[in-house]
């Protein structure tokens, strides 16, 4: 979602007449886009902050506009300008396309000489509203893409796990509307966009009107997205397990552009703890969806994610999640040890685990995770898998990387020729990091 809104600021600013840099030290404006998921997200901004102004200071350079986007500049607010003065503009990720009008008064403001005596104060401009789909009708559409890309489809969440920020700083679930998507779709695919994938922190409740006014499912969205001839490749990002509809999963079976790989976060194994999580599903619950997609599509294969250590879990509760992962055999997975988030409730429950018994659980899921994601990889060997290539290798150029149907890098031997192009390989060798293989 972040690396989404990093896109679509860039582009914005550049519509308005700013010019990126890839010289940290040379900017004139520098925009951090911030995530709050996890604990140290605040600290690692000021952290960044500092570091960031002490290069300009020890060169004797003017401290760059600093400007702070997004989930930590929603949670932090005014805060940002009493930890960092030097800051001057703050804004939730629902109002970064102020950030043209806000930069062009802060531009002005510095401009403007003060009078004699007087010292310049920094000027503080702040937005942190959540207003929903408001700046959808406001940004450019983008004017170059890689091969593949992300549309943003919802905003906000309003699942209210127990330990998660995200309805507090995205703010309520809205959807956008499907000619708004598939405007933005048809803009990618004549910039030569060759895969899609279509965000949302529940997107399987996307709920977006048609031409006509009516809702729409995601399947339906999917359906006016695949009907276009250059997208060759559709993906959707993140599937709360128990939403996921039946129309969904056989879609799965008819829509040959739908890519094989589901990313369905279970986040425990424990009925006791997805309780106490606010989960709205139970592991059999669970497993019961992965049959039923997979029987829809016998090629499906899982990723996830998963939070250890949540107040209360005991060794068994813990145990019951190595149990679903020697189960279900997920080939991609994000593990966490549990962070307690300000104002969430999960933070002031009885029962905290210790740092010591996360950590070492973590190591332990790590453990079962990667066994599985080496047995898939070496799995692959022998096969013919689909590549869409997107970069020169950056070891040796000659060879090419891309992905396959499942998210695993893939590496070549080629040249730039191959980049945006989709090609059968044959796997020949397969580790836990990537696979190799030849065009066939
Ligand atoms: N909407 C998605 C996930 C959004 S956040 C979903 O419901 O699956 C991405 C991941 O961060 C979550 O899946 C969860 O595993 C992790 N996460 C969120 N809050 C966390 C916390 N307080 N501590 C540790 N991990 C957390
Ligand atoms: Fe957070 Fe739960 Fe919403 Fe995912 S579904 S964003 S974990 S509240």
């Amino acid at each position: 979602m972040n690396m989404y809104d990093a896109v679509r600021i860039t582009s914005y600013l550049s519509d308005n007449g700013f010019i990126s840099t890839e010289a940290e030290d040379d900017a004139d404006i520098i925009i951090l886009n911030t995530c709050y998921i996890r604990e140290k997200a605040s600290a690692k901004i000021f952290s960044e902050l500092g570091r960031l102004k002490k290069l300009y200071v020890n060169k004797k350079k003017a401290v760059p506009i600093f400007a702070i986007i997004g989930c930590v500049a929603k949670a932090e607010s005014e805060n940002v300008f009493k930890r960092a003065p030097y800051v001057s503009i703050v804004l939730s990720s629902q109002k970064y396309h102020l950030l043209p009008s806000f930069l062009n008064k802060v531009i002005k403001d510095r401009n403007t000489p003060t009078p004699e005596n007087k010292k310049k104060k920094n000027l503080h401009l702040i937005d942190v509203e959540l207003s929903g789909l408001e700046k959808f009708d406001n940004l450019t559409p983008l004017k170059k893409s890689d091969k593949v890309a992300f549309i943003q489809v919802q905003e906000g969440c309003d699942n209210f796990c127990t330990y998660c920020v995200v309805p507090n700083t995205r703010g309520r679930e809205v959807s956008r509307s499907i000619p708004s998507v598939i405007d933005e779709a048809k803009g990618l695919c004549d910039l030569g966009v060759v895969e899609i994938n279509l965000l949302g922190q529940n997107v399987d409740s996307f709920n977006g009107v048609d031409e006509n006014r009516k809702p729409s499912t995601l399947g339906d969205l999917i359906k006016r997205v695949a009907i276009l001839p250059s997208v060759k490749r559709i993906r959707y990002t993140t599937s709360y397990p128990s939403k996921i509809t039946d129309d969904m999963i056989e879609l799965h079976r008819t829509e040959k552009k739908l890519m094989p790989l589901v990313y369905l976060p279970i986040q425990s194994g424990s009925n006791e703890i997805l309780h106490k999580m606010n989960r709205k599903y139970t592991r059999e619950k669970y497993l019961e969806i992965i049959e039923k997609l997979k029987s829809a599509n016998p090629s499906i294969q899982i990723s996830s994610d998963f939070i250890v250590g949540f107040p209360t879990e005991t060794e068994e509760d813990f145990e019951a999640t190595l149990d679903i992962v020697r189960k279900v055999k997920f080939i991609q997975c994000y593990a966490f040890k549990y962070s307690p988030r300000p104002n969430t409730p999960a933070a002031v429950m009885e029962g905290q685990i210790d740092n010591k018994v996360k950590a070492d659980r973590l190591r332990r899921l790590q453990m079962e995770l990667r066994k599985n994601q080496d047995a898939f990889n070496k799995s692959c060997v022998g096969k013919v898998m689909s590549v869409l290539f997107t970069e020169v290798s950056k070891v040796d150029t000659d060879f090419v990387v891309g992905k396959n149907e499942y998210l695993q890098p893939v590496i070549v031997k080629g040249d730039k020729s191959l980049l945006g192009t989709i090609r059968d390989v044959k796997i020949t060798s397969g580790s836990y990091a990537n696979l190799k293989g030849e065009i066939v």
